[in-house]
Protein backbone atom coordinates (compact mmCIF):
# COMPACT_ATOMS: atom_id res chain seq x y z
CA UNK A 1 0.00 0.00 0.00
CA UNK A 2 1.71 3.86 -0.67
CA UNK A 3 1.10 5.49 1.40
CA UNK A 4 -1.35 8.64 1.48
CA UNK A 5 -0.78 12.15 2.64
CA UNK A 6 -4.82 11.60 4.44
CA UNK A 7 -2.90 8.92 6.34
CA UNK A 8 -0.44 11.51 7.73
CA UNK A 9 -3.00 12.66 9.56
CA UNK A 10 -2.99 16.27 7.57
CA UNK A 11 -6.27 17.60 6.51
CA UNK A 12 -8.45 16.69 3.48
CA UNK A 13 -8.47 20.67 2.30
CA UNK A 14 -4.18 20.06 2.84
CA UNK A 15 -4.57 16.88 0.62
CA UNK A 16 -6.87 18.50 -1.99
CA UNK A 17 -4.39 21.30 -2.21
CA UNK A 18 -1.16 19.29 -2.36
CA UNK A 19 -3.11 17.13 -5.12
CA UNK A 20 -3.42 20.43 -7.31
CA UNK A 21 0.44 20.83 -6.78
CA UNK A 22 1.15 17.67 -8.38
CA UNK A 23 2.40 15.80 -4.50
CA UNK A 24 0.68 12.60 -5.07
CA UNK A 25 2.20 11.02 -2.53
CA UNK A 26 4.30 11.70 0.53
CA UNK A 27 8.09 11.15 0.59
CA UNK A 28 10.30 9.12 3.18
CA UNK A 29 11.15 12.28 4.99
CA UNK A 30 7.51 13.73 4.67
CA UNK A 31 6.04 9.98 5.66
CA UNK A 32 8.19 9.51 8.93
CA UNK A 33 8.07 13.00 10.05
CA UNK A 34 4.79 14.15 9.54
CA UNK A 35 2.84 12.20 12.22
CA UNK A 36 5.18 12.86 14.39
CA UNK A 37 5.29 17.06 14.55
CA UNK A 38 1.66 16.53 14.33
CA UNK A 39 1.75 14.68 17.33
CA UNK A 40 3.86 17.38 18.65
CA UNK A 41 7.16 15.40 19.09
CA UNK A 42 10.90 16.98 19.00
CA UNK A 43 12.44 15.56 16.33
CA UNK A 44 15.75 15.33 14.43
CA UNK A 45 15.64 15.07 10.45
CA UNK A 46 18.64 13.73 9.17
CA UNK A 47 17.58 14.47 5.23
CA UNK A 48 19.35 16.71 2.53
CA UNK A 49 17.99 18.94 0.01
CA UNK A 50 15.90 17.61 -2.59
CA UNK A 51 14.28 14.84 -0.43
CA UNK A 52 11.50 16.86 0.41
CA UNK A 53 12.34 18.00 4.18
CA UNK A 54 10.76 21.63 3.38
CA UNK A 55 7.24 20.10 2.83
CA UNK A 56 7.92 17.89 5.96
CA UNK A 57 8.72 20.84 8.30
CA UNK A 58 6.27 23.24 7.23
CA UNK A 59 2.94 21.12 6.65
CA UNK A 60 2.71 20.21 10.31
CA UNK A 61 3.07 23.81 10.98
CA UNK A 62 0.71 24.99 8.74
CA UNK A 63 -1.82 22.80 9.84
CA UNK A 64 -1.23 23.74 13.32
CA UNK A 65 -0.75 27.33 13.77
CA UNK A 66 -3.83 30.01 14.36
CA UNK A 67 -4.59 32.20 11.57
CA UNK A 68 -6.38 34.52 13.77
CA UNK A 69 -3.74 34.93 16.35
CA UNK A 70 -1.35 37.79 14.45
CA UNK A 71 1.62 36.77 16.93
CA UNK A 72 4.83 34.67 15.43
CA UNK A 73 3.94 31.47 16.47
CA UNK A 74 6.53 29.22 14.42
CA UNK A 75 10.20 30.55 13.53
CA UNK A 76 12.39 28.64 10.80
CA UNK A 77 15.87 29.26 11.15
CA UNK A 78 17.96 28.91 8.04
CA UNK A 79 21.89 29.65 7.44
CA UNK A 80 21.48 31.59 4.28
CA UNK A 81 18.89 34.50 3.18
CA UNK A 82 18.54 32.61 0.18
CA UNK A 83 17.28 29.55 1.69
CA UNK A 84 15.47 31.65 3.95
CA UNK A 85 13.66 33.34 0.31
CA UNK A 86 13.68 29.56 -0.74
CA UNK A 87 11.42 27.97 1.96
CA UNK A 88 9.30 30.86 2.77
CA UNK A 89 8.04 30.86 -0.91
CA UNK A 90 7.73 27.19 -0.81
CA UNK A 91 5.46 27.83 2.39
CA UNK A 92 3.55 30.21 0.88
CA UNK A 93 2.69 27.70 -1.99
CA UNK A 94 1.40 25.43 0.79
CA UNK A 95 -0.84 27.61 2.27
CA UNK A 96 -4.79 27.82 1.99
CA UNK A 97 -6.59 31.08 0.60
CA UNK A 98 -3.16 33.02 1.35
CA UNK A 99 -2.99 31.62 5.30
CA UNK A 100 -0.84 31.72 7.65
CA UNK A 101 1.25 34.89 7.24
CA UNK A 102 4.93 33.98 6.52
CA UNK A 103 7.64 36.48 6.78
CA UNK A 104 11.20 35.98 5.71
CA UNK A 105 12.86 38.34 7.74
CA UNK A 106 17.42 38.48 6.90
CA UNK A 107 20.47 40.77 6.81
CA UNK A 108 20.41 43.70 3.88
CA UNK A 109 16.76 44.42 4.25
CA UNK A 110 15.77 47.91 6.33
CA UNK A 111 14.73 46.91 9.36
CA UNK A 112 12.03 49.37 9.51
CA UNK A 113 10.55 47.82 6.86
CA UNK A 114 10.66 43.83 8.86
CA UNK A 115 9.12 45.90 12.01
CA UNK A 116 5.85 47.55 9.72
CA UNK A 117 5.57 43.31 8.40
CA UNK A 118 6.18 41.76 11.98
CA UNK A 119 3.12 44.64 13.07
CA UNK A 120 0.67 43.48 10.85
CA UNK A 121 0.96 40.12 12.11
CA UNK A 122 2.47 37.16 10.83
CA UNK A 123 2.00 33.59 12.10
CA UNK A 124 5.33 32.03 10.32
CA UNK A 125 8.93 33.78 10.50
CA UNK A 126 11.55 32.14 8.24
CA UNK A 127 15.14 33.93 8.92
CA UNK A 128 18.37 34.10 9.28
CA UNK A 129 20.11 33.57 12.99
CA UNK A 130 21.91 37.02 12.92
CA UNK A 131 18.61 39.44 11.79
CA UNK A 132 16.16 37.49 14.16
CA UNK A 133 18.60 38.07 16.71
CA UNK A 134 18.82 41.75 16.14
CA UNK A 135 15.40 41.88 16.14
CA UNK A 136 14.70 40.15 18.93
CA UNK A 137 17.73 41.80 20.63
CA UNK A 138 15.95 45.56 19.47
CA UNK A 139 12.65 44.11 20.85
CA UNK A 140 10.64 44.11 17.61
CA UNK A 141 10.49 40.48 17.38
CA UNK A 142 8.53 38.58 20.11
CA UNK A 143 9.02 35.21 20.61
CA UNK A 144 6.47 34.86 23.20
CA UNK A 145 3.67 33.20 21.59
CA UNK A 146 6.49 30.85 19.96
CA UNK A 147 4.83 27.01 19.66
CA UNK A 148 7.10 25.70 17.27
CA UNK A 149 10.77 25.98 16.34
CA UNK A 150 12.30 24.32 13.24
CA UNK A 151 16.49 24.95 12.52
CA UNK A 152 16.90 23.99 8.66
CA UNK A 153 20.09 22.48 7.66
CA UNK A 154 22.00 22.63 10.98
CA UNK A 155 25.15 21.64 9.83
CA UNK A 156 25.37 24.48 7.62
CA UNK A 157 24.33 26.44 10.54
CA UNK A 158 27.52 25.29 12.11
CA UNK A 159 30.13 25.81 9.43
CA UNK A 160 28.74 29.19 9.06
CA UNK A 161 29.30 29.80 12.33
CA UNK A 162 25.90 30.98 13.44
CA UNK A 163 25.63 28.28 16.46
CA UNK A 164 26.23 30.19 19.34
CA UNK A 165 23.37 33.25 17.15
CA UNK A 166 21.32 29.82 17.12
CA UNK A 167 21.54 28.89 20.41
CA UNK A 168 21.17 32.68 21.94
CA UNK A 169 17.65 31.89 20.28
CA UNK A 170 16.62 29.01 21.28
CA UNK A 171 16.86 30.04 24.86
CA UNK A 172 14.78 32.78 24.42
CA UNK A 173 11.87 30.90 23.18
CA UNK A 174 9.67 29.56 25.22
CA UNK A 175 10.28 25.78 27.29
CA UNK A 176 7.01 24.48 26.18
CA UNK A 177 7.62 24.87 22.61
CA UNK A 178 8.04 22.12 19.61
CA UNK A 179 11.47 21.74 18.39
CA UNK A 180 12.93 20.47 15.17
CA UNK A 181 16.34 19.84 13.52
CA UNK A 182 17.10 19.32 10.37
CA UNK A 183 20.49 18.48 8.88
CA UNK A 184 22.20 16.32 6.30
CA UNK A 185 24.79 15.20 8.58
CA UNK A 186 24.74 14.84 12.05
CA UNK A 187 28.10 16.67 13.70
CA UNK A 188 28.64 15.98 17.29
CA UNK A 189 27.94 19.98 17.63
CA UNK A 190 24.71 19.18 16.61
CA UNK A 191 24.08 16.28 18.84
CA UNK A 192 24.87 18.45 21.87
CA UNK A 193 23.18 20.93 21.03
CA UNK A 194 19.75 18.77 20.38
CA UNK A 195 20.75 16.90 23.76
CA UNK A 196 20.15 20.40 25.20
CA UNK A 197 17.25 22.03 23.62
CA UNK A 198 15.13 19.21 22.31
CA UNK A 199 12.83 17.08 24.77
CA UNK A 200 13.27 13.71 24.16
CA UNK A 201 13.93 13.96 20.58
CA UNK A 202 12.46 11.07 17.82
CA UNK A 203 15.36 11.08 15.11
CA UNK A 204 14.44 10.24 11.65
CA UNK A 205 17.25 9.74 8.91
CA UNK A 206 16.55 9.72 4.81
CA UNK A 207 19.05 8.39 2.82
CA UNK A 208 18.67 10.67 -0.44
CA UNK A 209 18.50 8.10 -3.32
CA UNK A 210 18.02 11.24 -5.81
CA UNK A 211 21.86 12.64 -4.94
CA UNK A 212 23.04 8.74 -5.23
CA UNK A 213 25.90 9.09 -7.01
CA UNK A 214 24.81 6.24 -9.79
CA UNK A 215 23.09 8.91 -11.56
CA UNK A 216 26.02 11.27 -11.70
CA UNK A 217 28.26 10.26 -14.94
CA UNK A 218 31.82 11.46 -13.71
CA UNK A 219 34.36 12.49 -16.91
CA UNK A 220 37.63 14.04 -17.01
CA UNK A 221 39.66 16.07 -19.22
CA UNK A 222 43.19 16.37 -19.05
CA UNK A 223 44.59 19.83 -20.00
CA UNK A 224 47.52 18.45 -22.64
CA UNK A 225 50.69 20.05 -21.75
CA UNK A 226 51.16 23.84 -23.23
CA UNK A 227 47.42 24.11 -23.18
CA UNK A 228 45.61 26.79 -20.27
CA UNK A 229 42.66 25.47 -18.86
CA UNK A 230 40.15 28.21 -20.51
CA UNK A 231 41.17 26.59 -23.68
CA UNK A 232 40.60 23.31 -22.88
CA UNK A 233 37.40 24.22 -21.43
CA UNK A 234 35.81 25.95 -24.32
CA UNK A 235 35.53 22.86 -26.76
CA UNK A 236 34.06 20.56 -23.76
CA UNK A 237 31.17 22.86 -23.41
CA UNK A 238 30.67 22.51 -27.22
CA UNK A 239 30.25 18.93 -26.92
CA UNK A 240 28.34 18.77 -23.91
CA UNK A 241 26.34 22.05 -24.32
CA UNK A 242 25.12 22.14 -20.91
CA UNK A 243 21.64 23.38 -20.44
CA UNK A 244 22.34 24.63 -16.36
CA UNK A 245 25.75 24.08 -15.37
CA UNK A 246 27.41 25.19 -11.96
CA UNK A 247 31.48 25.97 -12.75
CA UNK A 248 33.12 25.78 -9.77
CA UNK A 249 36.68 27.69 -9.71
CA UNK A 250 39.05 28.10 -6.87
CA UNK A 251 39.49 31.89 -6.93
CA UNK A 252 37.19 34.95 -7.32
CA UNK A 253 39.58 36.48 -9.28
CA UNK A 254 39.40 33.68 -11.86
CA UNK A 255 35.68 33.44 -11.35
CA UNK A 256 35.48 37.18 -13.07
CA UNK A 257 38.36 36.04 -15.58
CA UNK A 258 36.27 33.02 -16.60
CA UNK A 259 33.10 34.77 -16.74
CA UNK A 260 34.03 37.78 -18.42
CA UNK A 261 36.24 35.36 -21.42
CA UNK A 262 32.85 33.05 -21.90
CA UNK A 263 30.60 35.98 -22.08
CA UNK A 264 32.66 37.75 -24.71
CA UNK A 265 32.83 33.59 -26.21
CA UNK A 266 29.21 34.49 -26.73
CA UNK A 267 28.01 32.33 -23.79
CA UNK A 268 24.69 32.73 -21.52
CA UNK A 269 27.14 32.67 -17.92
CA UNK A 270 27.39 34.76 -14.72
CA UNK A 271 29.91 35.13 -11.86
CA UNK A 272 28.58 34.69 -8.47
CA UNK A 273 31.24 34.93 -5.58
CA UNK A 274 32.08 37.02 -2.35
CA UNK A 275 32.19 40.68 -4.00
CA UNK A 276 28.73 40.94 -5.11
CA UNK A 277 26.39 42.40 -3.16
CA UNK A 278 23.35 40.84 -1.26
CA UNK A 279 21.00 42.27 -4.26
CA UNK A 280 23.03 41.22 -7.39
CA UNK A 281 23.48 37.43 -6.02
CA UNK A 282 19.68 37.33 -5.36
CA UNK A 283 18.86 38.94 -8.99
CA UNK A 284 21.45 36.11 -10.24
CA UNK A 285 19.68 33.20 -8.35
CA UNK A 286 16.64 34.62 -9.96
CA UNK A 287 17.92 34.51 -13.40
CA UNK A 288 19.32 31.34 -13.12
CA UNK A 289 16.28 29.70 -11.72
CA UNK A 290 14.41 31.38 -14.44
CA UNK A 291 17.03 30.33 -16.99
CA UNK A 292 17.74 33.38 -18.36
CA UNK A 293 21.08 32.79 -17.28
CA UNK A 294 22.35 29.09 -18.35
CA UNK A 295 26.06 28.60 -16.25
CA UNK A 296 27.15 29.89 -13.30
CA UNK A 297 30.60 30.43 -12.63
CA UNK A 298 31.12 30.72 -8.85
CA UNK A 299 34.16 29.60 -6.16
CA UNK A 300 33.15 26.96 -3.63
CA UNK A 301 32.51 29.31 -0.73
CA UNK A 302 29.66 31.59 -2.55
CA UNK A 303 28.17 28.43 -4.27
CA UNK A 304 27.07 27.65 -0.27
CA UNK A 305 24.66 30.12 -0.52
CA UNK A 306 23.09 29.14 -4.32
CA UNK A 307 20.77 27.02 -3.42
CA UNK A 308 20.22 25.32 -6.88
CA UNK A 309 20.43 21.74 -6.95
CA UNK A 310 18.73 20.57 -9.74
CA UNK A 311 21.69 21.11 -12.69
CA UNK A 312 22.15 18.97 -15.30
CA UNK A 313 26.34 19.60 -15.58
CA UNK A 314 28.59 20.53 -12.90
CA UNK A 315 32.35 21.82 -13.99
CA UNK A 316 35.41 21.57 -11.74
CA UNK A 317 37.01 23.93 -13.74
CA UNK A 318 39.37 23.75 -10.81
CA UNK A 319 39.78 20.67 -7.99
CA UNK A 320 38.39 21.36 -4.65
CA UNK A 321 40.96 20.75 -1.98
CA UNK A 322 39.34 18.14 -0.10
CA UNK A 323 37.36 14.65 -1.23
CA UNK A 324 34.06 15.67 0.75
CA UNK A 325 33.60 19.56 -1.48
CA UNK A 326 34.06 16.98 -4.64
CA UNK A 327 31.12 14.88 -3.44
CA UNK A 328 29.46 17.88 -2.33
CA UNK A 329 29.91 19.58 -5.59
CA UNK A 330 29.14 17.02 -7.90
CA UNK A 331 25.77 16.08 -5.77
CA UNK A 332 23.91 18.92 -7.06
CA UNK A 333 23.07 17.25 -10.50
CA UNK A 334 21.77 13.89 -11.19
CA UNK A 335 18.90 14.91 -9.06
CA UNK A 336 14.79 13.31 -9.37
CA UNK A 337 16.38 10.67 -11.24
CA UNK A 338 18.06 12.11 -13.95
CA UNK A 339 21.57 11.04 -15.08
CA UNK A 340 23.57 14.54 -14.25
CA UNK A 341 27.21 15.11 -15.75
CA UNK A 342 30.26 16.08 -13.81
CA UNK A 343 33.18 17.31 -15.53
CA UNK A 344 36.74 17.80 -13.99
CA UNK A 345 39.45 19.79 -15.66
CA UNK A 346 42.92 18.50 -14.63
CA UNK A 347 46.62 19.01 -15.90
CA UNK A 348 48.65 16.19 -16.14
CA UNK A 349 49.82 16.50 -12.75
CA UNK A 350 46.92 16.61 -10.96
CA UNK A 351 45.81 13.48 -12.26
CA UNK A 352 46.67 11.82 -9.19
CA UNK A 353 44.00 13.50 -7.05
CA UNK A 354 41.48 11.87 -9.37
CA UNK A 355 42.54 8.92 -9.32
CA UNK A 356 42.64 9.15 -5.14
CA UNK A 357 38.77 10.57 -5.52
CA UNK A 358 37.76 7.55 -7.52
CA UNK A 359 39.21 5.14 -5.06
CA UNK A 360 37.38 7.22 -1.86
CA UNK A 361 34.04 7.58 -3.94
CA UNK A 362 34.15 4.03 -5.50
CA UNK A 363 33.01 5.58 -8.62
CA UNK A 364 34.45 5.11 -11.52
CA UNK A 365 36.17 8.25 -13.47
CA UNK A 366 36.27 8.36 -17.61
CA UNK A 367 39.16 10.20 -18.73
CA UNK A 368 38.41 11.85 -22.10
CA UNK A 369 41.24 13.90 -24.53
CA UNK A 370 39.50 17.36 -25.24
CA UNK A 371 37.30 16.97 -27.88
CA UNK A 372 37.80 17.63 -31.38
CA UNK A 373 36.15 20.19 -34.12
CA UNK A 374 35.02 17.13 -35.96
CA UNK A 375 33.12 15.66 -32.67
CA UNK A 376 31.70 18.50 -31.49
CA UNK A 377 30.09 18.87 -35.31
CA UNK A 378 28.84 15.58 -35.26
CA UNK A 379 27.14 16.36 -32.08
CA UNK A 380 25.85 18.68 -33.19
CA UNK A 381 24.36 17.22 -36.24
CA UNK A 382 22.88 13.98 -33.71
CA UNK A 383 21.09 16.88 -31.64
CA UNK A 384 19.75 18.02 -35.27
CA UNK A 385 18.90 14.75 -35.57
CA UNK A 386 16.91 14.46 -32.57
CA UNK A 387 15.33 17.94 -32.46
CA UNK A 388 14.03 16.96 -36.42
CA UNK A 389 12.27 13.42 -34.91
CA UNK A 390 10.65 15.59 -32.43
CA UNK A 391 9.72 18.05 -34.48
CA UNK A 392 8.32 15.32 -36.71
CA UNK A 393 5.67 14.35 -33.93
CA UNK A 394 4.98 18.01 -33.15
CA UNK A 395 1.67 19.17 -34.33
CA UNK A 396 2.89 22.57 -35.60
CA UNK A 397 3.97 20.58 -38.35
CA UNK A 398 0.84 20.62 -40.29
CA UNK A 399 0.98 24.52 -40.88
CA UNK A 400 4.45 24.22 -42.81
CA UNK A 401 3.19 21.71 -45.33
CA UNK A 402 1.25 23.32 -47.77
CA UNK A 403 5.48 25.47 -48.13
CA UNK A 404 6.42 21.84 -49.31
CA UNK A 405 4.03 21.24 -51.58
CA UNK A 406 4.57 24.43 -53.33
CA UNK A 407 8.73 23.82 -53.52
CA UNK A 408 8.14 20.74 -54.11
CA UNK A 409 6.49 21.48 -57.71
CA UNK A 410 9.72 23.18 -58.17
CA UNK A 411 12.74 21.03 -56.39
CA UNK A 412 13.04 17.64 -55.00
CA UNK A 413 12.04 17.04 -51.77
CA UNK A 414 15.64 15.65 -50.24
CA UNK A 415 16.55 19.00 -51.45
CA UNK A 416 14.32 21.16 -49.60
CA UNK A 417 14.47 18.61 -46.55
CA UNK A 418 18.22 19.39 -46.67
CA UNK A 419 18.25 23.59 -46.59
CA UNK A 420 15.97 23.68 -44.18
CA UNK A 421 18.06 21.25 -42.00
CA UNK A 422 20.77 23.77 -43.22
CA UNK A 423 18.83 26.88 -42.21
CA UNK A 424 18.19 25.03 -38.49
CA UNK A 425 21.41 24.14 -38.13
CA UNK A 426 22.84 27.81 -38.50
CA UNK A 427 20.19 28.87 -36.75
CA UNK A 428 21.21 27.31 -34.01
CA UNK A 429 25.05 26.60 -34.23
CA UNK A 430 27.11 29.89 -34.00
CA UNK A 431 28.75 30.51 -37.10
CA UNK A 432 32.41 29.91 -35.69
CA UNK A 433 31.45 26.80 -33.88
CA UNK A 434 30.68 25.35 -37.45
CA UNK A 435 34.20 25.29 -39.09
CA UNK A 436 37.54 24.70 -38.07
CA UNK A 437 40.79 26.35 -38.76
CA UNK A 438 43.10 23.84 -37.48
CA UNK A 439 41.00 20.32 -37.67
CA UNK A 440 38.61 19.51 -40.96
CA UNK A 441 36.41 22.01 -42.67
CA UNK A 442 33.85 19.51 -41.48
CA UNK A 443 30.21 21.88 -41.57
CA UNK A 444 29.12 24.69 -43.22
CA UNK A 445 30.55 27.17 -45.83
CA UNK A 446 31.05 30.01 -43.30
CA UNK A 447 34.57 30.89 -43.32
CA UNK A 448 35.32 30.47 -39.43
CA UNK A 449 35.69 33.38 -37.33
CA UNK A 450 39.01 33.00 -34.96
CA UNK A 451 38.29 36.54 -33.45
CA UNK A 452 36.18 34.94 -30.63
CA UNK A 453 38.88 32.24 -30.10
CA UNK A 454 41.38 34.24 -30.10
CA UNK A 455 40.17 36.52 -27.48
CA UNK A 456 39.40 33.17 -25.12
CA UNK A 457 42.97 32.23 -25.73
CA UNK A 458 44.44 36.01 -25.00
CA UNK A 459 42.83 36.54 -22.09
CA UNK A 460 43.72 32.62 -20.83
CA UNK A 461 47.45 34.01 -20.73
CA UNK A 462 46.47 36.39 -18.51
CA UNK A 463 44.23 34.63 -16.25
CA UNK A 464 46.99 31.78 -15.78
CA UNK A 465 49.25 34.70 -14.47
CA UNK A 466 47.23 36.27 -11.45
CA UNK A 467 48.17 34.97 -8.98
CA UNK A 468 45.05 33.31 -6.46
CA UNK A 469 43.38 34.98 -3.77
CA UNK A 470 41.17 32.61 -1.92
CA UNK A 471 37.62 33.75 -1.90
P1 LIG B 1 13.24 20.01 -0.64
O1 LIG B 1 14.06 18.80 -0.27
O2 LIG B 1 12.38 20.45 0.45
O3 LIG B 1 14.12 21.11 -1.18
O4 LIG B 1 12.24 19.58 -1.84
C1 LIG B 1 12.70 19.15 -3.07
C2 LIG B 1 11.64 19.28 -4.18
O5 LIG B 1 10.67 18.25 -4.08
C3 LIG B 1 10.87 20.59 -4.16
O6 LIG B 1 10.89 21.08 -5.48
C4 LIG B 1 9.46 20.21 -3.75
O7 LIG B 1 8.51 21.04 -4.38
C5 LIG B 1 9.35 18.78 -4.23
N1 LIG B 1 8.47 17.95 -3.38
C6 LIG B 1 8.44 17.90 -2.04
N2 LIG B 1 7.57 16.98 -1.61
C7 LIG B 1 7.00 16.40 -2.70
C8 LIG B 1 6.02 15.39 -2.91
N3 LIG B 1 5.47 14.75 -1.88
N4 LIG B 1 5.71 15.07 -4.17
C9 LIG B 1 6.30 15.71 -5.20
N5 LIG B 1 7.22 16.68 -5.08
C10 LIG B 1 7.59 17.03 -3.84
Amino acid sequence: MTLSFTSLGLSAARVNHLEALGYHEPTAIQAEAIPHLLSGRDLIGQAQTGTGKTAAFSLPLMEQVDPNNPAVQALVLTPTRELAIQVCQAMRGYRLQGRPKILALYGGQAIERQQEQLRRGSQIVVGTPGRVLDLLNRGILSLKSLGWLVLDEADEMLNMGFIQDVEKILSQAPANRQTAFFSATMASEIRELATKFLQAPVTVTIQSPKASPRHIQQVSYVVPRGWNKVRALQPILELEDPETALIFVRTRRTASELTRQLQAAGYSVDEYHGDLSQSQRERLLMRFRQQQVRWVVATDIAARGLHVDDLTHVINFDLPDAIESYVHRIGRTGRAGKTGVAISLVTPLEKYRLRQIERQTKQPMTFMPIPTRAEIAARNLERLRNQVREAITSERLASFLPIVSQLSEEYDIHTIAAAALQMAYDHTVPAWQRSDSHDHNTLGKDTPTPKKRKVIGAKAEQLESTPPTKD
